[in-house]
């Protein structure tokens, strides 16, 4: 699978992803709402690459689902191969940013939370990373003040700001590289902020990344 990272309106660069990471409880107040505590490190979770779903695209609830919640989150990709880096050189390691999904099989999640069994089928079922196009790095001024919203069926459900993160993107990626072999082309969904909640068959998901992108998805 692959992500698209737009240059220019002209130009639109397609990148293989070999692995995508994804944070847990990354903003105070989903922690709060899913009655977690504010995590001591970051929670690392994986989806497969083969679960992305492009703007445009159907997310697919299985059948041995009931609920499926909608999580908006920053994307990052990662330019290039790197192990055991400080935040200040992860910094320059950031390719691009998007908007993404990770969408969550929320019973599913529980009963395994409850069983204390791996969240992989709730998290990385298919189509269950919609993603928009990236931005390259270098065409955003200030990172740290971006914002980003999620619209279900044109009502504004989710907002988020990087400012509000409890692990920066740097962080993620100095912790990250201290415990993987980080490749280019590695995508990591940085965490929700508050508001998740049930989306259903024929919803259709707009997500926005403050102008630069955007993601439409409809639920199958
Ligand atoms: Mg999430």
């Amino acid at each position: 699978m692959y992500f698209d990272l737009r240059h220019s309106p002209e130009r639109v660069e397609r990148i293989p992803v070999p692995t995508i990471y994804c944070v847990g409880l990354n903003y105070l107040e989903h922690a709060q709402e899913m009655q977690s505590p504010r995590p001591a490190e970051p929670v690392i979770f994986l989806k497969p690459a083969s679960s992305i779903l492009h703007g445009g695209g159907q997310i697919r609830l299985p059948a041995f689902a009931q609920e499926i919640h909608h999580e908006v989150e920053l994307v990052v990709a990662v330019a290039e191969a790197c192990g055991s880096v400080s935040p200040e050189q992860a910094a320059k390691l950031i390719l691009g940013y998007g908007i993404g999904l990770d969408m969550t099989l929320r019973d599913v999640q529980a009963r395994a939370k409850a069983a204390g069994k791996p969240w992989a089928v709730a998290k990385g079922f298919a189509t269950s990373a919609p993603l928009s196009e990236l931005i390259p790095a270098a065409h955003v001024a200030s990172p740290e003040t971006l914002t980003f919203q999620l619209l279900v069926n044109g009502e504004r459900r989710q907002a988020g700001a990087l400012k509000d993160l409890l692990f920066s993107v740097p962080a993620l990626i100095a912790y990250l590289s201290g415990i993987f072999d980080l490749q280019h082309g590695d995508l990591i969904y940085t965490g929700t902020p508050a508001g998740v909640g049930p989306v259903y068959a024929g919803d259709v998901l707009e997500a926005e990344l403050d102008g630069y992108t955007s993601l439409t998805v409809s639920v199958a």
